[in-house]
């Protein structure tokens, strides 16, 4: 027995159908809520029908979503084709880039997603051109009212094809604006907005970061009352200028940055949404400022510029140890004569004691020069085949004056059979000194140093610098590498004497650790490749 005919809706019932389902549609339904709505307001109107509707995005690859009211579905639904007929991608102006989808198929019969059901149509859901989905609604047999229902489907077929455009377009928006949140909260610049009140509507981390406030702090401010009183008057043009969408460039602004002071910042000020239509009334709907803090540039400058005075002050040195050299090798040669001779001649003790003090500070000044110069000539970059040993020994000599003002105590066990190192020899002297600097940092006012060379593990050889000063912390172990970390206070520290060693030790394809010294202080141990045999 054939089921009973399906009743016909009249077209006061859609429309009042569709009144009722524009009251309930918004933009954060989720998809299948949306599809919820649509089949159950079908489903009232046209009883006894198949329905269903597949959600599609003909520009990428991923399947159908399927939503379905009464009667069972083909399996694999969701990867299949869509058939649409040729005439209804006229009807509905379909772009035809979107026709031309791998997805699609056009077709001249109708392609049924159900089992078992032969008559039906398939309505595409097309807005402005693009395809979001397709409805189809069959019949059982013997019922085929496509001919009546399709004219009364195609204007919720429309409504339904706008609300999953516009669902599609919020989740991009939305999308959108997170990825742009995101970006502006990890951008290195300073990033500040401003609405067309003057109120802060977005400021990201790293403007937070350096001035020290809390996000409440700023965000829905008024600018002018952020910035400094003595630069209010400047500024508050620039930006009201911005404002009137005229560009802004190369602003300075000193900013309160805690715990630092004042930081020196040069900003970019740009008009969003503004109509360019000049005059004085402000016509952009925010303004947008990018920033970037100048002092740490200054600081490197700083760097640069000392790091130059040094390296004129080396060959200054130079020069003059060179002069020095003569008169103080007369010195020491003609203390050395007259101490002999008062020797000889059985004078005071305590004169020949001064005259032989003489001889050895003038030999210990031509020592220093000499290292002096050696240090301050420029490193060569030639491979050589080193002797650790002989840079460890080299290298203390010259920190020796450290030591010996801080009554530091200096023990050195160099293994006699250590295998030599293919190095660059002033590179190799510059990791020991930077080390033993900041050993003897670490246990000023006296205290002990241990260097230690011996075999590493494989084909290495190791030297160890242990002292028993305070150690490192452990949250600074991972930072003092860093370039410009330093808890030296007063200006004593750069932060650059461990980066310029682990610099050196990875060139030279070795590596340099940390750990703590049994005496309690730092130990730091760097390993080198052997001189293959
Ligand atoms: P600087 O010595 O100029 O501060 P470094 O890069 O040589 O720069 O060292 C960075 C930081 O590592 C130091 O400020 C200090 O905190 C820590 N440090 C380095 N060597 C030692 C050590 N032997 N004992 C304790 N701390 C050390």
């Amino acid at each position: 027995m054939s089921p009973a005919a399906p009743p016909l809706p009249e077209l006061g019932d859609v429309a009042a159908a569709m009144l009722d389902l524009g009251r309930e549609l918004h933009l954060e339904l989720s998809e299948a809520e949306l599809a919820d709505r649509f089949l159950t307001t079908l489903a009232g109107l046209f009883p006894h029908r198949r329905i269903a509707l597949r959600v599609l995005d003909p520009r990428t690859r991923e399947p159908a979503r399927v939503y379905a009211l009464g009667g069972e579905l083909r399996p694999g639904l969701e990867s299949d084709r869509v058939t649409i007929k040729e005439s209804a991608v006229e009807k509905t102006r379909l772009k035809t880039a979107v026709a031309a989808s791998a997805r699609l198929r056009l077709g001249t019969r109708w392609d049924s997603p159900f089992s078992h059901v032969a008559a039906g149509y398939t309505v595409p859901l097309v807005a402005s051109g693009e395809l979001y989905g397709v409805l189809d609604l069959g019949y059982a047999l013997g019922h085929d009212l496509s001919a009546v229902d399709e004219p009364l489907v195609l204007p919720v077929a429309n409504q339904l094809a706008l609300a999953l455009r516009n669902q599609r377009l919020w989740r991009d928006a939305q999308g959108l604006r997170d990825f742009q949140t995101r970006l502006i909260g990890h951008a290195n610049a300073l990033i500040i907005g401003i609405d067309r009140s003057w109120r802060v509507t977005v400021c990201n981390r790293a403007l937070l970061e350096l001035t020290g406030c809390r996000r409440d702090e700023v965000v829905g401010q008024d600018l002018r009352d952020l910035l400094p009183d003595d630069q209010r008057p400047r500024l508050t043009p620039i930006i009201a200028a911005a404002m009137r969408g005229h560009t802004q460039d190369a602003v300075e602004a000193m900013i309160a940055a805690r715990p630092r002071g004042r930081v020196r910042t040069v900003w970019s000020l740009a008009a969003i949404g503004a109509d360019h239509g000049g005059g004085d009334r402000p016509t952009a709907e925010a303004v947008v400022a990018i920033g970037q803090d100048q002092t740490r540039l200054r600081e490197l400058q700083d760097q640069v510029i000392q790091a130059e005075r040094l390296a004129t002050l080396g060959q200054l040195a130079a020069g003059v140890v060179h002069e020095l050299n003569n008169p103080l090798t007369s010195i020491s040669v003609y203390a050395e004569y007259l101490l002999r001779k008062a020797e000889r001649a059985g004078t005071d003790a305590g004169d020949v004691e001064k005259l032989s003090r003489i001889g050895q500070s003038a030999q210990r000044i031509l020592r220093f020069a000499r290292e002096l110069v050696q240090y301050a000539k420029p490193v060569g970059y030639e491979i050589d085949v080193v002797d650790l040993n002989a840079v460890v020994r080299q290298s203390l000599g010259f920190c020796e004056h450290l030591f010996d003002r801080g009554g530091i105590e200096v023990s050195l066990e160099l293994d006699p059979a250590l295998p030599p190192v293919p190095a660059i020899p002033g590179q190799l002297e510059q990791v020991l000194i930077n080390l033993l600097t900041n050993a003897a940092h670490a246990v000023e006012g006296g205290g002990a140093v241990a260097v230690r060379t011996g075999a590493g593990p494989g084909q290495t050889v190791q030297v160890t610098v242990d002292d028993s000063g305070p150690g490192i912390a452990a949250e600074d172990r991972e930072r003092i590498f860093e370039p410009f970390f330093t808890t030296k206070v007063d200006g004593k520290g750069t932060g650059l004497g461990l980066p310029i060693v682990k610099n050196i030790v990875e060139q030279h394809r070795g590596s340099i650790g940390v750990d703590r010294a049994p005496a309690g202080g730092a130990r730091f141990v760097v390993t080198l490749p052997r001189q293959p045999a």
